[in-house]
């Protein structure tokens, strides 16, 4: 049965007024639509632990760093309600812009310290974007759990730290990036890859693979960078925005994974700009 689409920030909380009155475990999948395995694997994490779920979708003007993108954002909102309809959702809230910016919105939430770095020294104001939106998001939802991907894993830092700060009554719940056969991982943008650039970002994977299995092996970041680098280059990646070892709680760079570590990357192909990271398993000394 396919779920209610809610528009009106009124009606979202006059059904969430009655789940809470009734006890029950609301959780939230905030997503900008274009719905695919992996926002999926989050609705049937968020269906197993809650009582009521309520997916979000909402393509954020506020964290695109540019008009083009912005524009260029697919928007498939039948396909997504056809998607979701086997889940049995409680409410998709597609909320009318104005129920998120109303005319004359004039605050923003900012985290900093884990946004100095990668996404967030890469695209600047994504985050402060981000940040206000999610908060908006749990207060409007009033959810008890909210479900994110590790595929945006700075994010996922992000807005666990954004929940707690502002003591929203919240669980951030992060779940595994779901891929393709290949290792690529899915992702809303893969949709403007031509069939040979799907192939050749295919290969992102297996280089992030081969250098956090020589890295668990005691190699040094320094040394496998370099080589790591070429093989993108050669697959076709250009600009590679950032490719980092960085600690998994602190996002502190590391050279060796000495404590829980993920190594992360960004980098363009074809004109569309793909992001990943894996955990790095750790070195025991
Ligand atoms: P988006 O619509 O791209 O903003 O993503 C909405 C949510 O889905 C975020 O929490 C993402 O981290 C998550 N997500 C996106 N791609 C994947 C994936 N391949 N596997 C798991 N979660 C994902």
């Amino acid at each position: 049965m396919s779920a209610p689409i809610l528009r009106k920030l009124a009606d979202l909380r006059a059904a969430t007024a009655g789940w809470k009155r009734a006890g029950e475990r609301i959780g939230v999948v905030p997503t900008m639509g274009a719905l695919h395995d992996g926002h999926l694997s989050l609705v049937a994490a968020a269906k197993a632990a809650c009582d009521r779920v309520v997916v979000t979708i909402f393509v954020n003007p506020k964290q695109f760093n540019s008009p083009e993108d912005l524009a260029k954002y697919p928007r498939t909102e039948e396909a997504d309600a056809a998607k979701l309809a086997p889940y049995g959702v409680d409410a998709i809230y597609v909320p009318d812009p104005d129920q998120i910016y109303p005319e004359g919105f004039a605050t923003t939430v900012s985290v900093s310290g884990l946004t100095d770095v990668m996404e967030g020294a890469c695209r600047p104001g994504h985050f402060d974007g981000v940040a206000t939106v999610v908060a908006k998001l749990f207060l409007q939802t009033a959810a008890d759990r909210a479900y994110f991907g590790e595929k945006d894993y700075q994010q996922m830092m992000l807005v666990t730290r954004m929940a707690r700060d502002l003591d929203i009554p919240i669980t951030v719940i992060g779940c595994p990036t779901v891929r393709e056969p290949s290792g690529l991982a899915m992702s809303s943008r893969n949709m403007r890859l031509s069939a040979d650039g799907l192939e050749r970002a295919g290969r992102l994977y297996p280089v992030m693979r081969q250098v956090a299995e020589k890295l668990a092996a005691g190699a040094s970041f320094g040394d496998l960078a370099p080589a790591a680098r070429e093989a993108l280059g050669a697959a076709g990646f250009v600009d590679i925005e950032y490719f980092d070892l960085r600690a998994a709680d602190s996002l502190r760079a590391l050279d060796r994974p000495t404590e829980p570590a993920r190594l992360l990357v960004a980098a363009w192909l074809d004109g569309v700009r793909l992001i990943d990271n894996i955990a790095v398993p750790q070195l025991n000394d």
